[in-house]
């Protein structure tokens, strides 16, 4: 037993690991095709975002890593398997529950961390990436990654889930830490302008909390920044394009110089 818990968690780290790189990458791809030019001069930042975002591995790994090997030897948590052991509307309504329990922590923790204090400490390394690429998605101090890495488990231990809609919470988790940071929109403009965007959080909402701190907190839904008066609409990207056309054209005219 004393060699399974470690191994799960690192099992478990390895997962995390491979899947931030394999989804970061795809959409780091993704922006060379759509946006090429886009993430030109920002290698030194990029390496910066990989290490930061590996380390957040391990610290994600971990939890989730004892709390796996609990689940199957010891029946710990709430997780099922058994389709019929809930409702189906159960199943939708789970993954709301646990989007909107991850929002809440993450909304509250967040905007803890920009008082000056933990700030300095701890959530500088985020906005350190100016401006974030696809890579960034995981790009947090040790503190920060631990305060995001133990939602998922406890909630676990409280609110009932099936497998298959846990891996569709963590699917929504992962795609959306990366699309928020990439630098443009990967969904239709008709979403994220439309009534719906005007509740769900996308790369022009986040866009704007990195732009200036002080707004737009939360993780998948406007609602506490609306309910708290934080929200400051979407944000846009015509700066940081244009500032990236800028480098690329610098690096041109130095490559011909050379
Ligand atoms: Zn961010
Ligand atoms: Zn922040």
């Amino acid at each position: 037993m004393w060699l399974a818990i470690p191994l799960s968690a690192l099992a478990m780290t390895l997962i995390v690991g491979v899947r931030y790189l394999i989804v970061s990458g795809a959409f780091a791809w993704a922006t060379r095709a759509r946006h090429p030019g886009l993430y030109t001069g920002l290698d030194a930042q990029m390496r910066r975002e990989i290490a930061w975002s590996l380390a957040s591995a391990a610290i994600y790994g971990i939890p989730a890593g004892i709390v796996a090997w609990g689940w199957q030897n010891h029946g710990w948590t709430r997780i099922y398997t058994d389709a019929s052991g809930y409702p189906l509307w159960y199943l939708p309504l789970s993954v709301l529950l646990y989007l909107f329990a991850h929002d809440t922590w993450f909304y509250w923790t967040h905007r803890w961390m920009h008082r000056p204090g933990p700030f300095r400490l701890a959530h500088a390394v985020h906005h350190a990436s100016r401006p974030p690429t696809a890579w960034a998605a995981m790009s947090f101090h040790p503190i920060e990654a631990l305060t995001g890495a133990v939602v998922i488990p406890a909630l676990a231990f409280v609110i009932p889930i099936h497998v298959a809609a846990l891996g569709v919470v963590l699917a929504i988790m992962t795609v959306m830490g990366v699309t928020n940071h990439m630098g443009w929109e990967v969904f239709p403009r008709a979403m994220w302008r439309g009534p719906l965007g005007a509740w769900l959080i996308t790369a022009s909402h986040h866009q704007k909390h990195h732009d200036q701190y002080g707004c737009n907190y939360g993780l998948y839904f406007r609602f506490w920044d609306r309910v708290c008066g934080t929200d400051e609409g979407l944000g846009d990207f015509t700066r940081s394009h244009a500032a990236a056309a800028r480098r690329a054209a610098a690096g041109r005219v130095a490559d011909r110089v050379a």
